[in-house]
């Protein structure tokens, strides 16, 4: 199939940071892909937390299911749109690298300890582990990604990092914060893609952890509008032994209707801006959105999600040990750097001595890459307390 001017062909990349020969049967972005499912970043997903911790139970989403939903709503999507499917697929692997163990507590709580050494932004980190953490070539750091997916990755950023970065890479990828500039159609899919995913998975993972009800969901209008839709086509799905059949039945009708919204309203806006390459997508106004009322219920989903679920007082619990965990092992390696594994520490060193805040970046990058049973594991073995294991 033939892409569309405004998706992101490979004749309009920016490239490599460090040229390579492109490879015979592969474009660059599916090379980009591949090097990500090759990574050891995106192996430890599947140990690390989404919603649920890890040991709470074996059929909930973890960070490498999430991603691949993700990139199987991003590809339906793009390949409606004409956009490239291969950078919506790696953009969407890629996404979550960057996550610390222990989910949105885990980001917290390392980003609180990281206060006086320039924070921790879990976009961030997901770039510095494509851009310098892995380890797998022998003449570079990192995977040395294409421009086109690095700018995927970097979803979002603050003002202070986008300088930082601009320093290090001028007119890169976090030129687009300063000048508020937009990135490509592929990019701006992948994030609408993850919203779409952890609604409709946290609502499926919800119900089976029993924290969020049946009756509590008859009030979210993206979930109860298709119950009766479902039944009136399937009268059976109302049996109690059915109750799962039905909430899959649900779901998927969900995801539907977002997935054909996406594509009808973002086909309706292209036609509106046209633009002819990426560059005018990047000067545009977002493309990629919900209309007026699916975002209006997608907010609602996610409010209902977020007040029910995300706070439930049984979440709050873990939530709390889960940052003990990593203030504990900040606190550890930061007091103790020789703690580390012996080719971290060596990036501590300023000459002879160790520079704090070069030290506390490396502990970060550690700590992030841990999965979450790792994590409990260092923590007894460095304070003796057993936690969330
Ligand atoms: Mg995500």
């Amino acid at each position: 199939m033939l892409l569309a001017p405004y998706a992101c062909t490979t004749d309009q990349s920016r490239g490599r940071r460090i040229p390579e020969p492109d490879a015979p049967t592969r474009t660059p972005y599916q090379r980009d892909r591949d090097r990500i499912v090759h990574s050891t970043a995106f192996r430890r997903l599947v140990y690390k937390t989404q919603v649920f911790l890890n040991h709470e139970g074996d059929l909930f989403r973890t960070r490498l299911t999430h991603s691949l939903e993700v990139a199987q709503l991003g590809r339906s999507i793009a390949r409606s749109l004409r956009l490239d499917e291969d950078l919506v697929e790696a953009i969407a692997l890629a996404h979550d690298l960057g996550h610390t163990p222990f989910g949105h507590a885990g980001q917290d709580a390392l980003n609180d300890c990281m206060q006086a050494f320039g924070g921790f932004e879990h976009n961030l980190q997901s770039l510095r582990v494509v851009d310098q953490l892995e380890e797998r070539y022998p003449h570079y750091d990192g995977l040395n990604l294409t421009f086109e997916t690095r700018e995927g990755i970097l979803k979002h950023c603050s003002e202070t990092h986008a300088r930082e970065l601009e320093v290090q890479e001028p007119g890169g990828v976090g030129r687009r914060f300063l000048d508020h500039a937009r990135p490509s159609l592929e990019a701006q899919l992948c994030n609408l893609a993850d919203e779409i995913a952890y609604n409709a998975h946290d609502v499926d993972d919800g119900l089976r952890s029993g924290l969020i009800t049946w009756e509590q969901l008859q009030a979210v209008p993206l979930f109860s509008r298709f119950l009766n839709i479902a039944v009136a086509e399937f009268p059976e799905l109302a049996r109690p032994q059915n109750q799962r059949r039905w909430i899959y039945d649900v779901i998927r009708r969900m995801l539907s209707a977002q997935v054909y919204d996406v594509i009808e309203t973002s086909s309706a806006a292209i036609v509106v801006a046209t633009p002819q390459c990426v560059d005018d997508v990047r000067r545009t106004a977002p493309l990629i959105r919900f209309s007026d009322s699916m975002r209006h219920d997608s907010s609602v989903l996610k409010r209902f999600l977020f007040q029910n679920l995300y706070r439930h007082p049984q979440v709050i619990q873990t939530t709390g040990q889960a940052k003990q965990v990593i203030a504990d092992l900040f606190k550890a390696y930061m007091g103790v750097p020789s703690e580390l594994p012996a080719a971290f520490t060596a990036r501590t060193f300023n000459g002879l001595t160790v520079d704090t805040t070069k030290l506390a970046r490396v502990v970060a990058d550690y700590i992030a890459g841990m999965t979450d049973r790792f994590a409990s594991r260092e923590h007894e073995r460095l304070t003796g307390q057993r936690l969330l294991a």
